[in-house]
């Protein structure tokens, strides 16, 4: 039997699977070649509507299985303990799988900076689990606050505190503010008694969007009776009481924290070139320094945009452009054509500010943009979500979240 050679993407999300589709398609004529996608899930995480799931328990997560069906490749459920580049394969435990090319999109996980207290006593929202957890919590907290008799320890109850001022941190309050108003209705609690702070360490909210934009979006959140708080980082966590570096002393049963992230260690041990929050250096191709049959996507890549010299921020659109690229190189380097450099196109920016509204811009021909706030914003935002699933069920014809 021919041994075929193995081209694996590492991480089924939205780059890691935009990759692994493409390369099932460019390479479908080509039978020494086989396509494998590994990821720790049997469902593919529609990361930026996690804060929907985490207050309204919205479906975000579609089963691997209906995406890749009918494709030429292989799934593995597992978690990459180790990439050994040298000797191309990958380690999940104790298998393993060579790799001949290897895509790495594995995202990034919630950086803690090692504040006392906060990996043990908050939540992040990273990921599928930490949103479901975080239902479970409040929808649960909610309802002990309602029938709380003291005061003191029912305010203790609804003060959430969200560290971190950036697109997750407040999607998320803006959420939890609209869950807010309803649980007042219906639980008869008295306004005055619920708080939302956002601690942000920066000088404003949204600090990698147009200033103009952070502007707005403050506003809106006020409206919200959402509370912001710059210039001032959480230095400490114990269960009850969050410390500000202001010296303030918060009391709080939840903090929420999305105030980083870091990639994983994989890649640094593995001996790649590590630069900025432990991305993956990576050439104008986006393949790693030193393997050129090794590339990095998404979150995992330091990739840089060559007109600002800046770092592609880690984002869900640059993931899925990235993703696309990386599989053109590859069959390109494998089979035939020309290898393209990456350039990112920002095509436009929504920050949902709750279930009906939104603030954002999308990019128009020639260099042009039309902006949006309100309702028509969300749907924006809902069209953008749309256009990444109605690709995916193009690929594998039907499928449903769950
Ligand atoms: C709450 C929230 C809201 C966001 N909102 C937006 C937004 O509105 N717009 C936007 O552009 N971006 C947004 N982002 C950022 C965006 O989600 C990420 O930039 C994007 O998901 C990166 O895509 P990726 O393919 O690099 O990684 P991911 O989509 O994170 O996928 C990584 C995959 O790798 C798997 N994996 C990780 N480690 C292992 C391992 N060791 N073994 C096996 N599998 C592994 C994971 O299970 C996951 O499936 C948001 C992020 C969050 C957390």
């Amino acid at each position: 039997m021919e041994i075929k050679k193995n081209i694996v993407v590492i991480g089924a999300g939205y780059g890691g699977i935009t990759a692994a589709l493409r390369l099932a398609r460019l390479f479908r004529e080509q039978p020494e070649y086989q396509v494998h996608l590994i990821d720790r899930n049997p469902y593919h995480t529609l990361k930026t509507q996690l804060h929907e799931a985490a207050i309204r328990r919205t479906a975000v997560s579609i089963p691997i299985d209906r995406i890749i069906q009918r494709k030429n490749i292989i799934f593995h459920l597992g978690e990459v303990t180790r990439i050994d580049a040298a000797k191309q394969s990958i380690h999940m435990g104790n298998k393993s799988l060579p790799f001949y090319y290897l895509a790495i999109a594995l995202g990034s996980q919630v950086n803690f900076y090692n504040i006392p207290g906060l990996r043990k006593n908050s939540f992040p929202l990273q990921t599928l689990r930490d949103a479901q957890l975080i239902y479970d919590y409040i929808t649960r907290l909610c309802a002990r606050a309602a029938s709380e008799p003291i005061e003191k320890l029912r305010r203790d109850m609804l003060r959430f505190v969200v560290g971190g001022g950036g697109l997750s941190g407040i999607e998320f309050a803006s959420e939890l503010a609209d869950h807010a108003a309803q649980c007042i209705g219906n639980y008869h609690i008295n306004p005055q008694e619920v708080e939302i702070i956002i601690i942000e360490a920066g000088g404003h909210i949204m600090s990698k969007m147009d200033e103009s934009f952070a502007a707005r979006i403050h506003k809106r959140l006020l409206e919200k009776s959402i509370k912001i708080v710059t210039e001032t980082k959480i230095v400490s966590r114990t269960p009850d009481t969050v410390t500000l570096s202001s010296g303030k002393i918060l009391r709080t049963k939840t903090v929420i924290w999305t105030g980083g992230i870091r990639m994983q260690e994989l890649a640094r041990q593995s001996g790649m070139k590590i630069g900025q929050l432990g991305r993956i250096i990576v050439d104008e191709f986006l393949r790693v320094e030193g393997y050129p049959f090794i590339y990095a996507i998404g979150d995992n890549a330091l990739a840089m945009n060559p007109c600002s010299n800046e770092p592609v921020p880690a984002a869900a659109q640059f993931a899925l452009q990235q993703g696309r690229l990386v599989a053109n190189n590859i069959y390109a380097d494998i089979v035939c054509g020309e290898r393209k450099p990456y350039r990112p196109k920002l095509l436009g920016e929504v920050v949902s500010l709750g279930r009906h509204l939104a603030v954002g811009w999308l990019a128009l021909p020639f260099l042009k943009k039309i902006t949006f706030v309100g309702f028509l914003g969300n749907l924006l935002k809902t069209a953008v979500q749309e256009k990444h699933i109605f690709f995916l069920r193009k690929e594998s014809r039907k499928w449903i979240t769950y």
